[in-house]
């Protein structure tokens, strides 16, 4: 999946999709109007997408049932796929997982092409929990190596499933519900893990795993691609009783 969506990223199509998706992103930052991205003008493109990634990731690449789903969305009418692109933008989650698997693929290549051309955004310009850049849902977090600011600690970022934007956001605060009382927000790792914890909430009982890439292997870490080499952390997070919010490439 990654090897096809970087692929992708270079074709014409996308480029100028991603383009005109980032086109109001200057004027957006200065009106401070989140998130930057004008997803609106990204939907053609995507819809166009689903039947090159579908022919390209033909069973070993994904998995029989996922296929299925895929070879189905290829097969709707384009008033259908264009819907189903747009609450799929608005919301994620209110789709089946592998209809939505398939679009976060086609759309992968245009929203992370838009994301990255934009400038870093700092804490002071957002620090909320969903993404400033498009919106979606944080998939996982990272602890990244100490700032240079005086007394500001090691950064923590959300990083996006949808753009892979990374935006800051508190340390001890569960981005789902908002909880910062450090009694209820807490860490956990299975014995001798250090590179990849759960950070979990007791007030909603989500979580979200974070990748601490000061830890020795760090540097090597691809979060959202590591997020789908880490599921037994999310089979041990779930006998734990803890869910997972938003959704994930392997829709856990
Ligand atoms: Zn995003
Ligand atoms: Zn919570």
């Amino acid at each position: 999946m990654l090897g096809h969506e970087r692929a992708r990223a270079s074709s014409p199509a996308v480029r100028t999709a991603a383009a005109r998706v980032g086109a109001e992103s200057f004027s957006s930052r200065l009106v401070e109007r989140f998130p930057l991205l004008n997803l609106a003008a990204s939907v053609e493109t995507v819809v166009a997408e689903i039947p090159i990634a579908v022919d390209a990731l033909r069973p070993p690449s994904a998995p029989g049932p996922l296929w299925d789903a895929g070879k189905d969305l290829v097969a709707r009418n384009g008033t259908e796929q264009r819907d189903l692109v747009e609450r799929w933008l608005d919301d994620p989650s209110l789709l089946d997982a592998r209809i939505a698997a398939w679009i976060s693929v086609s759309a992968g290549p245009v929203l992370e092409l838009a994301a990255a051309a934009l400038k870093p955004i700092s804490k002071e310009e957002w620090s909320g929990p969903a993404c400033p850049a498009c919106g979606g849902f944080p998939q996982v977090s990272v602890i990244r190596e100490q700032s240079g600011e005086f007394m500001a600690g090691s950064p923590r970022y959300l990083v996006c499933g949808r753009c892979a934007m990374w935006w800051s956001f508190a340390r001890a605060t569960c981005p789902w519900c908002g909880e910062d009382d450090s009694r209820r927000v807490g860490s956990f790792a299975p014995e001798g893990e250090r590179l990849v914890r759960i950070d979990a909430c007791d007030t909603c009982h989500s979580y979200v795993k974070t990748f601490d890439l000061r830890e020795q292997g760090g540097r090597d870490i691809v979060p959202l691609v590591d997020d789908v080499a880490t599921l037994t952390l999310d089979v041990w997070a779930h006998e734990k009783g803890l869910q997972r919010s938003g959704v994930s490439l392997a829709g856990v």
